[in-house]
């Protein structure tokens, strides 16, 4: 798909996971995350429907390797949606670590909406929860609205952006990642397979500069 030329009252920039336990000294510090705040801000400046998402888990999550004894965080274990990476404990509910980088400045943001809530499902995607069966809701506010071209950007490019995108592309949107307002964690070829999983599904990739 061609780059769009300009931002309209259509469009939606989902700002995803730009929390402290993704950046630099967080508990699960995506290299470089904090790169992505300056340039979210004056990417969201030129949208008039932002979203922030929120990853946002109670204590114990499955996600998390200390709740399996003798897992070490980044092994998969098998769970009944699928294989889950474990992760070091991360973005627990009402922790500094789940705040919102305190650089992230959007506020004429519409909806801030938070995931991973479900002890017992880990939520990549800012549309459904890893069972890729139960909604979060978003579709649903962004068709009420009247949205139909979503742009993505945050963190991790190739865990949850990964995931919004694809969702967002199954639910029928127009999807753009913007993506030198991501960055990744590349667990085993994560990051090449998030490239050719959006060449396959028509993911379109563009640069914050020339989405102008
Ligand atoms: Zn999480």
């Amino acid at each position: 798909m061609a780059e769009p030329a300009t931002i309209d009252g259509n469009d939606v920039l989902i700002v995803i996971d730009v929390q402290n336990d993704f950046c630099p000294g967080g508990a699960l510090a995506v290299p470089h995350g904090d790169e992505v705040v300056p340039i979210i801000n004056r990417l969201a400046a030129r949208f008039r429907n932002v979203v922030l998402t929120q990853d946002w888990h109670p204590r114990k999550h499955f996600s998390f390797a200390s709740t399996h004894p003798g897992k070490a965080p980044f092994e998969a274990i098998a769970a009944a949606y699928g294989t889950q990476v474990l992760w070091p404990d991360h973005c627990v509910q009402a922790t500094p670590g789940a705040d919102f980088h305190e650089g992230l400045q959007i506020p004429h943001a519409g909806l801030v909406l938070r995931k991973g809530m479900a002890p017992t499902v880990d939520s990549y995607s800012a549309f459904y929860e890893n069972d890729r069966v139960t909604p979060t809701g978003l579709a649903g506010y962004l068709r009420c609205r009247g949205l139909s071209r979503v742009f993505l950007a945050g963190l991790a490019f190739d865990f949850c952006v990964r995931y919004s995108a694809e969702d967002a592309r199954r639910e029928g949107f127009h999807v753009f990642v913007v993506e030198d307002a991501c960055r990744g964690l590349d667990v085993e070829g994560s990051i090449a397979a998030t490239r050719a999983s959006f060449a396959a599904l028509g993911v379109a990739s563009i640069k914050a500069l020339a989405a102008a």
